[in-house]
């Protein structure tokens, strides 16, 4: 069967159609990739794309201070509190059409959904596009979200590109401000909860044939630095048996990470994703060798119990070597469970969709929503992607799936709505 593109109503294929039509130049600042880094010109052409997508859809668009896209949808009554639902609109150097912007193209579907039938709730809802969550330009990542959050530090805005421009300049270019940054912020009252669909950027929905899945939490992360010291030699003169060899030790150190973030539950992971090796030359035995260590879980303690069991196995491989390790921590960022009550919501909207019993599963990727959580309540829905493979061009999704994505936002704001009004918090006295 051939679809035609059903562009004049709210459907998952417009939402996908759109992710595709911005995968390229001008959207892009690459013309045979799509890079689309924060503040850069495929930025600026994508911001106007959507604020023109989001006010056929029946919102208002503004850039805010930080340079992420806001439409909102009125409520019955102006000034009310927003459901904000967003993702981000940046991607990293050669990365997919979806990673974020599937879920912001979701977020203006479902309010052209609502739009398209007249119906307006006791609350405003707005779609985010944040303008930098994979920090693929300046070096931190989530800078708008947190900005949106009110949880930016001191030192976040002091920052450069690899080419020497400041976030001031790039500002400057997108007709904003440094100095008005953090005015970004929202005020709590002013936001109920934030709401994220994202592909899955894994393989588990895909391996068990699920859809659509519910986010319970964003794993804890914790990163290492470990550097572990030999002793170099001549590579052929220095007998086997008298070798403090750096990188043999460091090798069955990986091995121990790799058994140690496989023997816990399936959301553990751990990951030796760097490696730099002295003095790196064919002829000398290796003297020093530095390595990273990335230790997730959706619970603290499972993260905690697996990053200790992994301290003690590489140190007695240092011990048996004779090598000497240092271990720094250079990352801790806490677990961030999703909203119980809101995620029942999206499990019971998923069920609506699907009619089977949703697949619940922790985020091992970092996403706009564990910061979102600073601010207000979240939920995540995630979508099944094709070999879980993302941040690469093969990135893809299924239209049907896209569809039944939009089908359970809408179904998750109705249920948003009755919740409210159940709760009375958002009805005017004569609504009562
Ligand atoms: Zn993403």
């Amino acid at each position: 069967m051939v679809r035609m593109p059903a562009r004049e109503t709210a459907s998952g294929l417009r939402a996908v159609a759109r992710c595709d039509d911005l995968g390229v130049t001008p959207y892009s600042d690459a013309d045979d990739h799509l890079f689309r880094p924060y503040l850069g010109a495929g930025h600026a052409a994508t911001l106007d794309r959507i604020a023109a997508w989001m006010t056929e859809a029946g919102m208002t668009a503004r850039v805010d201070a930080a340079g992420n896209i806001v439409g909102r949808y009125e409520g019955r009554h102006p000034d009310a509190p927003a459901l904000l639902i967003g993702s981000h609109v940046d991607s990293v150097r050669d990365g997919g059409r979806y990673d974020g912007m599937l879920g912001v193209m979701l977020g203006i579907e479902t309010v052209a959904w609502f739009a398209e039938r007249g119906h307006r709730f006791p609350f405003a809802i707005e779609v985010i596009g944040f303008g930098d969550e994979e920090g693929s330009r300046f070096p931190v990542s989530m800078l708008t979200s947190r900005a949106v959050a009110g949880v930016l530090g001191d030192q976040d805005l002091a920052l450069a590109d690899a080419a020497g421009v400041g976030l001031a300049e790039a500002l400057d270019g997108f007709g904003l401000e440094l100095a008005r940054f953090a005015d970004a912020a929202r005020h709590r009252e002013d936001v109920l909860a934030y709401v994220e669909a994202h592909i899955e950027q894994g393989p588990v929905l895909e391996a068990e044939g699920h859809a659509l899945g519910v986010v319970s939490a964003i794993a804890a992360q914790y990163r290492f630095r470990a550097v572990v010291t030999g002793v170099a030699g001549h590579a052929g003169t220095m007998a086997m048996r008298l070798r403090h060899d750096a990188l043999a030790a460091a090798a069955e150190m990986v091995l121990a990470v790799e058994r140690i973030g496989g023997a816990g539950p399936e959301d553990l992971v751990a990951t030796v994703g760097r490696m730099e090796v002295g003095p790196g030359v064919p002829n000398v035995v290796p003297g020093a060798v530095t390595f990273s260590i990335d230790v997730r879980a959706g619970v603290g303690a499972v993260r905690d119990r697996a990053a200790d069991e992994i301290r003690v196995a590489l140190e007695d491989i240092a011990v048996r070597r004779a090598v000497g390790l240092d271990l720094t921590l250079q990352q801790d960022l806490p677990a961030t469970p999703c909203d119980s009550g809101l995620s029942r919501l999206m499990a019971e909207a998923v069920r609506d969709v699907t009619g089977a019993e949703p697949r619940v599963l922790v985020s091992g990727a970092g996403h706009d929503a564990m910061v979102m959580a600073h601010l207000a309540p979240v939920a995540m829905l995630f979508l099944r992607c094709r070999g879980g493979i993302s941040h690469h061009p093969a990135e893809a999704v299924e239209v049907d799936d896209v569809q039944a994505a939009l089908e359970a936002m809408t179904a998750f704001v109705t249920r948003f709505e009755h919740t409210w009004s159940d709760a009375g918090t958002v009805l005017t006295e004569e609504e009562r």
